[in-house]
């Protein structure tokens, strides 16, 4: 399904403007329309991370009048293996500005404006409002569906993308035309079911494979070239080397753009997706501790046995000295429940503090009444504790 181009021409391109897009000018499809068209276009992307950094790099290039970037975190050096759009010289500086940086480095006919905030419910309409259409790089669900909830009720298209170790996923939702996420997703995933890239990890470049798709979808959106991804997924396996594209149907019960939609405005994200489960969520409470407490118990030499839950390769990252590594998946399975001490109190850590609480919910359930578990986890710990183990 051809659709019609997103945004009006621009009157006219600058010399300048025609030597510097020579190459998509000679395309017949593109030609001087589409590239006036580009001009004129205005496009948000939310996140200056992963994705965001081949997309928004992308779309400068290509000659998008205005692109807006959303991101209220900062660069941090663990980011530099994907996050391309960054530099070592901007560790430590907010991502949207070193993000706007590169931008007029590479297309100082780009106007650029900066968001340096966090998207929340309070400004995410007045944000997207200023748009054409939305470049999703999120990488957590509250935000996700806050993203799709917005564009459905402002009637924008949006062009999603997610990656995680070797696989990746992007589609085009706009609810006028096609699905919208929650029709392909309508529930998020159980909390900590789904680890985050900072969790399980990404192969960076596949941000590059999985971004570029975004890119393509918003130019053919923008400028009315081509069959848009919109009812299309895209599944994408970096270890197979293979692009399957699978149809999303508009479901007629979907939530917000539905027949008989039950939401009609903006909802609770971090509620709706919830930070832990019900099991976990009870199981925290009274059964917490601090990385200060554990650093008082360790010198004190309070009799107690240390685990790690997270997975090996995070363990052989950074550790908290003296404990045990017990992936959390061998705890929720049983599987290591036998080797635990009885004698002694169990203290459970992870990255930052959601598996491990998931971990404590299936270990009291098994009878270990005071065992508890590290707020925070193990980047609490480098940051209060020890600041010369590594981040990650
Ligand atoms: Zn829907």
């Amino acid at each position: 399904m051809s659709l019609p181009p997103l945004v009006e021409p621009a009157e006219e391109l600058t010399r300048d403007e025609v030597r510097r897009y020579s190459r998509h000018l000679i395309i017949p499809d593109v030609g001087v329309m589409g590239q006036k068209r580009l001009k004129n276009a205005r496009v948000l992307c939310v996140g200056a991370g992963g994705l965001g950094s081949p997309a928004l790099m992308y779309l400068a290039a290509a000659g998008v009048g205005t692109l807006g970037v959303v991101d209220f975190d900062t660069v941090d050096e663990s980011n530099l293996q994907r996050q391309v759009i960054h530099g070592q010289s901007d560790i430590g500086r907010p991502k949207a500005e070193s993000a706007a940086d590169s931008v007029r480095e590479i297309n100082p006919y780009v106007d650029v404006i900066i968001h340096n905030e966090a998207l929340t419910n309070d400004n995410v309409f007045e944000i997207f409002g200023q748009y054409d259409l939305i470049v999703d790089g999120t990488d957590n669900f509250a935000t996700r569906y806050m993203v799709n909830d917005a564009c459905v009720l402002l009637g924008k298209p949006y062009v999603w993308g997610s990656i995680y170790r070797f696989d990746g996923q992007a589609s085009v939702f706009w609810a006028e035309y096609g699905p919208c996420y929650r029709c392909l997703y309508p529930e998020p995933p159980p909390p900590g079911m789904v680890p985050s890239c900072a969790e399980g990890g990404v192969l960076g470049v596949l941000c590059a494979s999985i971004g570029s798709i975004q890119v393509t979808e918003a130019i053919k959106v923008l400028t009315g070239v081509g069959e848009p991804l919109v009812g299309g997924l895209i599944v994408y396996d970096a270890l197979e080397m293979s692009y399957r594209k699978i149809k999303v149907r508009k479901d007629p019960n979907c939530a917000i753009c539905g027949e008989n939609p039950t939401i009609t405005g903006l909802i609770d994200y971090e509620e709706f997706c919830g930070a832990l489960s019900t099991e976990a969520a009870d199981a925290v409470v009274g059964s917490t501790i601090t990385v200060k407490d554990l650093d008082e118990w360790i010198r004190a030499e309070k009799p107690i046995h240390l685990v790690d839950v997270r997975e090996p390769a995070e363990y052989e990252i950074v550790k908290i000295p003296g404990s045990t590594l017990i992936p959390k998946g061998d705890i929720l399975s049983g599987q290591a429940l036998a080797d635990l001490p009885q004698d002694r109190q169990i203290v459970l850590y992870c990255k930052s503090g959601v598996r491990s609480a998931e971990a404590l919910a299936a270990l009291k359930a098994a009878g270990f009444r005071d065992a508890v578990h590290v707020h925070g986890g193990v980047s609490a710990w480098v940051k209060q504790i020890d600041p010369s183990l590594p981040a990650y």
